[in-house]
């Protein structure tokens, strides 16, 4: 059935994330873009993410200056009070796949997700991991779909050898052996990726697991999208985007994202903006007058984004480890960071004196405007790629603690192949943070400033006119005008 009767001179692109802080952020800077290039857009969003983004930001009145620019809600599945962190985000990708491909496909049928303007969706930019139900639906109704992934490259391309990998990790997990043997299995990673490395769906003993089977086939699935949105930029991944080509020709990098984004901004509005905010939590502020107060480069920041739960006994070693390295410190610990069964928040007396001393703590931070903040010197971070390609644009050297999916990988990409930071990879060992932060705040500060310093300046330079990033996102604009690609 083919859905468009009514021809379109100007397309109406449908965006549709997977509802997670890492996935709606960087979806919703692309919907801005491509908003500001003068494209009828629709934001579709689960129920509860949509909500919390009406409530914690200016979300509304930031998109009223595009009229044709339409939000849609979908329900995930799930019950509102559901966990929606740590493990518990595969629940959210398990619930869509399974219950949403009828809804979608009835919302585009009935005109649903256009105006009057323009009724229909010409154009659908999906989210990788909902795999295969998009596509049904986009094929069914001859629309085109791309798939955007907001995972980095080396790690979508990792993920191409997972069946590969299958039987290796069977035979190795069983006999538990050393984690930092080399994978031999991931092409162009053969010489530097342990098992330690390897995203955490390989932790696993038993590869019929559902997590590591169903990012096998919703990767697969992404071959048969029309073309891959990738948020990296080719100075920091354009050799595993081009080894990403043999399954996915058509391949747009168009990141960072947010530096896009903000680039774009400043050049309309010829004056420097303040950066837009898709936060799913309330930001204090306060921590930045704090950080006012700090001399320069002398504050890590730790935060491990919206997602990471971690034990009471990993919170404890890494706030030794901050508070014995004499090291100040600005710390994001989200209400619900810490498990439900460590619901114990009391603490050592002796950290909290520390911390009024030389730390500071909030409840969520506005990342961006942490990290370009002169004040910051380093970034204990969990390796999300949203945060990681912010520490990168700011120019800031990371600790890696990484907790799962992609993370694992990026983390040993940080350290080992772009040396922008150390990774501290499966240790929360107050003796070991304390030696890391060290060794990233002073004792090899200079060799990472170098390194932090160039990538940051190729980063920028790829969102400014002319730069690869910049000319890629002029492509796919004109490829959804043309309606060709
Ligand atoms: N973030 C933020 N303030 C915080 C913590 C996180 O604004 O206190 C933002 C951060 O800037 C990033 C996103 O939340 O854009 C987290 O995405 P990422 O991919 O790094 O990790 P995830 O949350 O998906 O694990």
């Amino acid at each position: 059935m083919e859905m468009n009767q009514r021809p379109q001179t100007i397309p109406r692109v449908l965006i549709f994330p997977m509802p997670a802080q890492g996935h709606v952020s960087p979806m919703l800077k692309l919907a801005e873009l491509l908003a500001m290039s003068g494209l009828h857009v629709t934001f579709l969003n689960s129920d509860h993410i949509h909500n919390r983004l009406i409530k914690y930001t200016d979300m509304e009145t930031r998109f009223s200056k595009y009229p044709e620019f339409l939000f849609r809600t979908i329900w995930d599945g799930l019950e509102e009070d559901h966990p929606r962190t740590g493990e518990s985000v595969w629940d959210i990708i398990f619930s869509m796949n399974e219950k949403t491909k009828p809804v979608l496909r009835e919302m585009l049928v009935s005109g649903q997700l256009g105006s009057g303007a323009t009724p229909y969706v010409t154009y659908m930019i999906t989210d990788g991991l909902f795999g295969g139900f998009t596509l049904d639906v986009a094929e069914e109704l001859g629309i085109p779909c791309v798939h955007f992934r907001t995972t980095s490259s080396c790690c979508f391309w990792s993920y191409f050898f997972f069946p590969l990998l299958a039987q290796t990790l069977i035979n190795y997990l069983h006999r538990n052996e050393d984690m930092d043997r080399l994978v031999t299995s991931v092409p162009g990673m053969e010489s530097f990726l342990r098992f330690r490395d390897l995203p955490s769906m390989c932790r696993v003993s038993d590869t019929t697991n559902k997590s590591f089977q169903m990012i096998s086939q919703v990767t697969n699935q992404t071959r048969r999208a029309r073309a891959l949105i990738l948020n990296t930029f080719d100075d920091l991944e354009g050799s595993f985007v081009n080894r990403l080509i043999e399954f996915c020709p058509n391949i747009y990098t168009i990141g960072p994202l947010h530096a896009h984004l903000n680039h774009r901004q400043a050049q309309n509005s010829k004056t420097s903006t303040y950066p837009s905010s898709n936060n799913l939590y309330d930001i204090d502020r306060s921590c930045l007058t704090w950080l006012d107060s700090q001399p320069p480069n002398s504050v890590i920041y730790v935060s491990f984004g919206s997602i990471v739960v971690m034990t009471k006994s990993e919170l404890i070693e890494l706030w030794y480890g901050l508070v014995n390295s004499k090291q100040r410190f600005l710390w994001v610990m989200r209400p619900d960071m810490l498990m439900a069964e460590d619901g114990d928040r009391s603490v050592p007396a002796e950290l909290e004196d520390a911390t009024r001393e030389r730390g500071f703590i909030v409840s969520y931070a506005p990342q961006e405007q942490v990290l370009a903040h002169s004040a910051v010197g380093g970034f204990l971070t969990h390796s999300g790629w949203n945060s990681t390609l912010e520490s990168i644009v700011a120019g800031v050297p990371m600790i890696c603690w990484p907790y799962f999916a992609d993370q694992q990988i990026n983390s040993r990409f940080v350290s080992e192949v772009w040396k922008l930071g150390l990774d501290m990879k499966d240790v929360s060992d107050r003796k070991v943070v304390e030696m890391m932060v060290n060794d990233l705040m002073v004792e090899r500060r200079e060799e990472f400033v170098k390194s932090t310093a160039e990538m940051a300046r190729l980063a920028k330079m790829c969102v400014n006119e002319g730069g690869s990033s910049y000319c890629n996102l002029e492509k796919l604009v004109e490829d959804m005008r043309c309606g060709t690609k």
